[in-house]
């Protein structure tokens, strides 16, 4: 039986370079410096992009056009519905611009072409849900605090918020935030990750062409430091909506201590799958696989360990190995292909070493645990790879490895899976696979993380939160939850008639 599905290259013809400039006060431009930095594709090896580098001018000038837009009210200020019928046009731009975007997103990503075309087309979903809240923001009456007082209780937008963006979800992260913002009134400035930066251009030009007022979208390209740090400590930033990883989101964290911003972060995750014996085997095993191959595990919500009953246990990792072996890996611009390159060489030898690590721990590899050379296009792949005999301490089982890497642990008791699953500083998802409810919902209710699926895997809606707990994160994002964060509260307390007894005597 041969070991992996490979895609080996296919021939097709690359877009010309992409040239990205930030967007200031509906402006693009240079940077001062004249900086500019290179993005190659992982897959293909080729400059995709060239993007100006930004420092601290242009991030201050940036903050600055957001927060002169902001407190002009030329959008804090205007309607609901003006705000929803400009989210909705680009959601039709972001339709009718969906080829064009997905293959930089690949290039940029190195993840599949069907991947990024569907990121994209769920995008503008997401922006299409948040223009309708746009126009269903309320806060509360009180009619009930006695003749004499009435209350009400404000939802205001809580001003300039800036937006950090990680590289493995480019375009669909940023449509996960920047609609919620601009529904709420909010004015902002984004920062993409320098690993991909190009399509968070486009989103802006699409922004442009939706009508969007000056200053309101500010886009400044290049590194957490300078760029994301003084979008992180400026005393005229209210809020930061920060995804990427923990150790940066700390960073984040107190760099907006000095001024006390709202602080909301998306963290990583290290999300169990916990298998029954009186699962649906077939559906769960695919779950698995999906769950760790999906965007090649560079993914917050990869499912990297399985947590599997000791009675199905080796069965159950003989059909995960066998499906591993029919995932299709290799070049994203094949259609058919299911997972693509790894982000950076560097990256591919980090998650190699992990699977050394656990090797030489006295884990069992049973299948992979190599780079995978694909035809044509080279070696910055890593092969669908299973590890078993894994023990809860190593740091394969602990650490978010962000590669196509599963680890299996197992379990004898319901409390067992539990305690393993809370075993982790993350927070973020977690699932379960029963056919008995009483199972299912004692994990639900047990299980420390944002997000509980049962009997399913990664499903996710725009109506629906999504966040983590303990390392994961802070706050929400999606759904109403999410859309809340960008609002301050405000408490409005009138008095009816000339009610009011004097406090010092007026004789
Ligand atoms: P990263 O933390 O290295 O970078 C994320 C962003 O932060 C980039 O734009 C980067 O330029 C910027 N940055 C770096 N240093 C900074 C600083 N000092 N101040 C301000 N900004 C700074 O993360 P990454 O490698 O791009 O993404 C992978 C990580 O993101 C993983 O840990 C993954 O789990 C996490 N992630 C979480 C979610 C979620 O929703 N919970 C979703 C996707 C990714």
């Amino acid at each position: 039986m041969k070991d992996f599905t490979i895609n080996h290259a296919i021939s097709v013809e690359l877009p010309s370079l992409f040239e990205g400039r930030h967007l200031i006060n509906g402006n693009w431009c240079k940077s001062e410096s004249g900086d500019t930095f290179e993005r190659r594709s992982p897959s293909h090896g080729h400059i995709v992009s060239r993007s100006s580098r930004g420092g601290e001018a242009e991030a201050n000038a940036a903050i600055l056009a957001a927060r002169t837009a902001f407190d002009s009210g030329v959008w804090s200020r205007v309607s609901g519905k003006e705000r929803s019928a400009v989210l909705l046009k680009v959601a039709d731009l972001i339709e009718q611009n969906v080829d064009r975007i997905a293959m930089i997103e690949t290039l940029e990503s190195g993840k599949p072409i069907s991947q990024s075309r569907g990121e994209i087309e769920g995008a503008a979903d997401l922006w299409r849900y948040a223009a309708s809240l746009a126009r269903s923001v309320h806060g509360d009456s009180h009619n009930s605090l006695g003749a004499e007082i009435m209350g009400v209780v404000l939802k205001e937008p809580i001003g300039v918020v800036s937006i950090i963006t990680p590289w493995n979800f480019p375009f669909w992260i940023l449509s996960q935030k920047l609609p919620f913002a601009l529904a709420a009134g909010c004015t902002v400035v984004v920062k993409p990750s320098e690993m991909t930066p190009s399509t968070t251009v486009m989103l802006g030009e699409l922004l442009i062409e939706a009508g969007i007022p000056a200053g309101v979208c500010n886009i400044v390209l290049g590194f957490g430091v300078p760029v994301g740090s003084v979008m992180s400590s400026h005393a005229e930033v209210d809020m930061i909506s920060f995804t990427g990883s923990t150790a940066v989101g700390k960073t984040i964290s107190a760099a907006a201590s000095d001024t006390l911003k709202k602080v909301a972060l998306e963290l990583g995750g290290k999300n169990p799958q916990v298998i029954f014996p009186d699962a649906n085997l077939e559906a769960a095993s695919d779950a698995v696989v999906f769950g760790v191959y999906f965007n090649v595990g560079q993914c917050c919500n990869s499912s990297s360990r399985i947590i599997v009953h000791e009675d199905i246990a080796e069965k159950f990792c003989d059909r995960v190995v066998a499906l591993s072996q029919r995932v299709r890996f290799g070049d994203p611009l094949d259609e058919t292909t299911q997972v693509g390159a790894i982000v950076t060489p560097e990256h591919n030898t980090k998650i190699d070493t992990y699977v050394k690590q656990a090797q030489s721990d006295g884990a069992r590899i049973a299948l992979g645990g190599e780079r995978l050379s694909v035809n044509g296009l080279g070696d910055q792949f890593y092969q669908p790879t299973v590890i078993t005999h894994v023990a809860p301490d190593m740091p394969i089982a602990k650490d978010e490895v962000f590669g196509p890497v599963l680890s299996v642990l197992t379990f004898k008791t319901l409390d067992e899976a539990i305690a393993l699953t809370n075993d982790s500083s993350y927070g973020l998802s977690a699932g379960v696979w029963s056919e008995n409810v009483h199972t299912c919902l004692e994990f639900a209710r047990r299980a420390e993380t944002g997000t509980v699926w049962t009997n399913t895997w990664m499903d996710g809606f725009p109506e629906v939160a999504f966040g983590g707990v303990k390392q994961s994160g802070q706050g929400r994002e999606i759904g109403r939850y999410g859309f809340e964060e960008f609002f301050e509260v405000k408490s409005v307390v009138m008095r009816v008639g000339n009610t009011r007894t004097p406090w010092v005597s007026q004789d």
